[in-house]
């Protein structure tokens, strides 16, 4: 099976324990406007524009000009030539795609990089788009002795499939209210909270994110919401949760991917976050910060 991986790297500790190999798969479920990888939002793919490198001589069919790509030409380019070019990083499609043998045997041979519990991390974009491929990753990288770890928003019907083929399980919620979950990010929330019921009851060490993020999650009556909800349907001996403030790091890419980034600007401050923290510790539930 092959996967669609749009970014791969190292990184210490901030996506699981140790220093680790991180692929971003491509494609999400969800519309997050405060996307911090938005070229991983499509599961055909983006094209990245870097104004930079544009140049006409980019496309062959003569869609850049003056400077700008036209992308409703591109959107009925089913061949995509510009893509193929080598050398060329005026265009570059988000991703590639990888044998799940070939990204095995990359990490068997960096195994002496995973020093301090390190290991190797699927998140993306959503890495249950590709749900049998990842399954595949999972169950090779356990059999090469490979410590595991997720990120997932958590809305995959089969996501308990997973749970033994995973040492550390990282799960985003963004919102306890439905009907505002749907409506900011396009899905519902019942499968996250459903995974989050039983998986938090059944594995060993998860970590639970909430993006505090303006007007959407972070007033006074959302941190009450996000403690019953935890409260009520986690495991809280076991599972913890982590507060991330907002940033705005993806906002330039909105743009070379030529989506609109429609947030407005705001921040989350440090008090939020010990509020948030106090209103857990109220509804028994541990909070930590990686
Ligand atoms: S997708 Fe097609 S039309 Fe668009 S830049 Fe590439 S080659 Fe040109
Ligand atoms: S779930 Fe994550 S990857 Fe998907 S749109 Fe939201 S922030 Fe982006």
């Amino acid at each position: 099976m092959k996967l669609k991986i749009f970014q791969k790297g190292f990184n210490y500790s901030q996506d699981g324990q140790g220093n680790r190999l991180i692929f971003h798969l491509q494609g999400c479920n969800m519309k997050c406007p405060w996307c911090s990888n938005p070229e991983g939002m499509s599961m055909k793919g983006t094209l990245v524009v870097n104004k930079e490198w544009l140049a006409e001589s980019c496309c062959p069919l003569g869609a850049v000009k003056n400077g700008e790509l036209d992308r409703a030409q591109c959107e009925i380019c089913l061949e995509k030539p510009c893509t193929k070019k080598r050398r060329q990083k005026g265009i570059q499609l988000s991703h590639k795609e990888y044998e799940v043998d070939e990204l095995v045997a990359e990490c068997i041979s960096s195994k002496s990089m995973f020093f301090d519990g390190g290991g190797v991390t699927l998140t993306g974009g959503e890495i249950t788009m590709q749900f049998d491929a990842v399954k595949e990753f999972l169950e090779k990288l356990g059999e090469a002795g490979i410590h595991r770890a997720i990120e997932s928003n958590g809305t995959h019907p089969r996501m308990k499939e997973l749970v033994p083929l995973v040492e550390q399980w990282i799960m985003d919620v963004k919102h306890y209210d439905d009907e505002k979950h749907t409506k900011w990010l396009g899905v519902t929330n019942r499968w996250t909270v459903e995974n989050l019921k039983t998986i938090s009851a059944v594995h060993p060490d998860m970590l639970i994110r909430v993006p505090l993020i303006p007007g959407f999650n972070d007033s006074p009556e959302d941190a009450e919401g996000f403690g019953k909800l935890f409260e009520e349907n986690m495991d809280c001996q076991k599972t913890k949760v982590e507060f991330l403030r907002y940033h705005e790091f993806g906002k330039g890419k909105w743009e070379q991917c030529g989506m609109e980034y429609k947030m407005a600007r705001g921040s989350i401050s440090p008090a939020t976050v010990k509020h948030f923290e106090t209103v857990m510790a109220e509804h028994g539930v541990n909070c930590i910060r990686t």
